[in-house]
């Protein structure tokens, strides 16, 4: 039994101050004792390790929201993995959409930050997902399977690999894949899992579904058979809605 994952993907949102009064809700809202999912909070970098300090002694895990591949040097602007490490983070998201599409993200930098992240002891959120324009033209497959097949290239343990399945076209936008539609991404991701790794690391992996989930969309997502939680925007920004969502992840 695959136990489910949700993290708040908190974006370019909040300042130092704004990120522990939301960390403290969250805490707050989930109560003592909680232990229903996983559950993780991705502040800005800036906000780490001042949220790190909120959740401590929580259930609640810090999550970066991207890594460099390097470990340090001149890279303007980055943080890499050993920082994220050092500064108290579990996990760090890979190849989320907005860095592909802003950012110039292709798989083959998201393999190395990958890999990158492992080798110092995160665990990985690898985003991947369709745009659109490729699902209207019948390509969501292949799509999704070279995102895998290249994010995971050279990588032989995925045991510290979350994947979290994101369309494009449900990003931010307020539509929401149905949960059939999900779930049949979701299980062509295991599908091919058990092609490249074998069925008992395709068994564990966990698949996150993301894209406009919401508490009242969450119930009918995380039930299907191979949805093992949400990689959650815009809801995560409110400590109500994401406990909702983390309930409905823990029922
Ligand atoms: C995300 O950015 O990972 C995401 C799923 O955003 P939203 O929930 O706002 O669609």
């Amino acid at each position: 039994m695959r136990r489910k994952i949700v993290v708040g993907n908190w974006k370019m949102n909040n300042t130092i101050a704004e990120s522990e009064t939301l960390a403290a809700e969250v805490v707050a809202a989930l109560g003592e004792n909680f232990s229903g999912c996983e559950v993780g909070i991705a502040p800005t970098f800036l906000a780490l390790e001042a949220a790190g300090r909120i959740i401590e002694g929580s259930e609640v895990q810090l999550v970066a929201q991207n890594c460099h591949y390097d470990n340090d040097g001149a890279f303007t602007g980055e943080v890499s993995a050993r920082m994220l490490f050092a500064a108290g983070c579990s996990s760090v998201i890979i190849g989320h959409s907005e860095r592909r599409q802003y950012f110039g993200e292709t798989n083959a930098t998201v393999n190395l930050r990958t890999k990158k992240a492992l080798s110092e002891g995160l665990n990985v959120i690898l985003c991947v997902g369709e745009t659109l324009a490729e699902r209207e033209s019948g390509v969501t497959d292949s799509i999704i399977s070279s995102q895998v097949r290249e994010g995971l290239d050279g990588i032989s343990d995925i045991s510290a690999i979350v994947i979290a399945y994101e369309p494009v076209w449900a990003i931010g936008t307020g539509k929401t894949a149905s949960s059939a539609q999900a779930e049949e991404v979701h299980l062509h991701i295991r599908t091919l899992v058990t092609e490249l790794y074998g069925d008992t690391a395709a068994q564990a992996i966990r698949i996150q579904y993301g894209g406009s989930v919401k508490p009242s969309n969450a119930v009918e997502l995380f039930a299907m058979p191979n949805i093992d939680g949400g990689l959650i925007g815009g809801a995560s920004l409110n400590a109500a809605d994401f406990a909702a969502i983390i309930k409905a992840a823990s029922l």
